[in-house]
């Protein structure tokens, strides 16, 4: 049996905390909140999209950075095996639209319910409002310094404050699992802590950025559009990479214009891919019109021409989109909607059309990590063993989770990468 201290009380902590206890370990959580998984609270809205009922396949397509390295972990603990391990628990999970599981009463609350009550049932202490503060070394690291990287160095104790009563400690540990998260609504507890505990001891970084995150743009347009949702458009993406024009991310489905620039599914989707171009300059296209072609549209167009020949543009298309949106594009293609649709050129009738299948904008920036659902980033993958998740480096701490840079589009993949990354924890006897 041995003595481990998981720093970290959220999906991972908790997830690798019940395995370990079971395997008959003697597990102390240090919590910084008042209370278990502040983050998975605020998880899929308040409903908790625990994972995806997908097969690994499937699962590892939807991670975005390194997915190679969670092969040992998800074949360890699939999303058929996260289902079984709650419904174990006596969690009813019910299946919805795109492979999406939750627990049946569609409340974040009863997922962290079941996962402390099991904490509870095998023993496991969580010391809450108890922040870890440093990881101690047997070695001296500040006369060590050189022979570091080639070294084995092992963790002795953990510093922590406790933040209600003003106390400070250490506490001794065979093991340390270090599952803190990644640096997104910070007000969950994830502030970035344990990319300084890797920092501290010379472990890779790899720089953290906002994902699957709305997008701020150049254009005012937005402001004015703010709150019209789109269902069926194609979004693409292009940046300059070195010294061309190249297409960086395409995608379909839903969009919401809002005060700062763009939301909804699709945009959240692409930040996560189009984040490193950021630098580049990236231009983002519309297409209000993805099931017809440029030729389709402008009969299409004709045809409405044709039967109103005597209104005006506004009104001759209104069937081709919402309301508020009208006006923007006739704008954009620097038409007059007041104008009889029988005196508009078909020139002019094909900027309309080029306006509707590839409507640009200018791409500024990510919204920041407080609206960010992920943190893409964190501790270098390279850093860890994906069989046993320990630092490569160190004898007996490990790292798992969101701290890790790894990170998956929405759907139920991101926890899922907490969950099978927690149980893939492999500790020696
Ligand atoms: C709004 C929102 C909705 C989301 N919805 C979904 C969803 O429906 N499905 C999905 O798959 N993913 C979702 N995610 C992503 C998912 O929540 C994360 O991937 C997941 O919580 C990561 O788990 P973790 O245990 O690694 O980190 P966290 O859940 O962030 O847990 C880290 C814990 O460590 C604690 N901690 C940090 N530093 C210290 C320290 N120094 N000492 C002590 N404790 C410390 C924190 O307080 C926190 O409790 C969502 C994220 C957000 C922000």
């Amino acid at each position: 049996m041995k003595k481990i201290v998981v720093i970290g009380c959220g999906a991972a902590g908790m997830l690798a905390a019940i395995q370990l206890a079971r395997k008959g370990h003697s597990v102390t959580v240090l919590e910084k909140n008042e209370k278990a998984g502040k983050k998975l609270f605020i998880t899929g809205k308040g409903r908790c999209n625990i994972t995806n009922n997908c097969d690994e396949e499937t699962f590892l397509k939807n991670v975005v950075s390194n997915p190679k390295f969670l092969y040992s972990s998800i074949y360890n603990f699939n999303p058929e095996a996260t289902i079984a391990f709650f419904e174990e628990l006596g969690l009813r999970l019910t299946t919805q639209r795109g492979n999406r599981v939750f627990p049946e009463s569609e409340h974040s609350s009863d997922v962290i319910a079941a996962l402390t009550k099991e904490m509870k049932r095998l023993g496991v202490e969580v010391w809450y409002n108890t922040c870890a503060t440093e990881l101690v070394y047997i070695q001296d690291l500040a006369t060590d310094n050189d022979n570091y990287e080639k070294s084995l160095i092992k963790v002795k104790s953990v510093r922590y404050r406790q933040t209600d009563v003003k106390n400070s400690g250490e506490l001794e540990a065979d093991c340390v699992v270090v599952a803190t998260g990644g640096m997104s609504y910070q007000a969950t507890g994830s502030t970035g802590d344990g990319y300084s505990f890797a920092g501290e001891i010379g472990m890779k970084l790899v720089e953290s950025r906002p994902a699957l995150v709305p997008l701020e743009i150049k254009e005012e347009l937005c402001k004015r559009l703010m709150g019209v949702s789109l269902k069926n458009v194609s979004v693409c993406f292009e940046a300059r990479v070195k010294g061309k024009t190249r297409k960086i991310y395409e995608d379909f489905g839903e969009m919401l214009f809002t005060h700062f620039g763009v939301s909804g599914p699709v945009i959240l989707s692409a930040s996560s891919v189009i984040g490193k171009y950021m630098d580049n300059g990236i231009d983002m296209y519309i297409d209000f019109k993805p099931a017809i072609t440029k030729e389709q549209l402008d009969a299409r167009i004709l045809r409405d021409f044709d039967a109103s020949s005597n209104k005006q543009l506004r009104n001759a298309i209104a069937e081709l989109l919402p309301k508020s949106l009208l006006p923007e594009i006739i704008a954009y293609a620097k038409l007059d909607m007041y104008k009889k649709v029988n005196e508009v050129s078909k020139e002019e009738r094909l900027s309309l059309v080029d306006a509707l299948k590839h409507f640009k904008l200018t791409v500024k920036g990510t919204r920041d990590f407080n609206e960010a659902i992920i943190t893409q980033g964190g501790v270098a993958v390279s850093e860890i063993n994906p069989q046993t998740m320990q630092a490569k480096r160190t004898e007996n701490l490990y790292f798992i989770g969101e701290v890790l840079d790894l990170d998956a589009y929405t759907g139920g993949y991101n926890l899922q990468i907490a969950w099978s990354t927690a149980m893939n924890v492999d500790i020696k006897e």
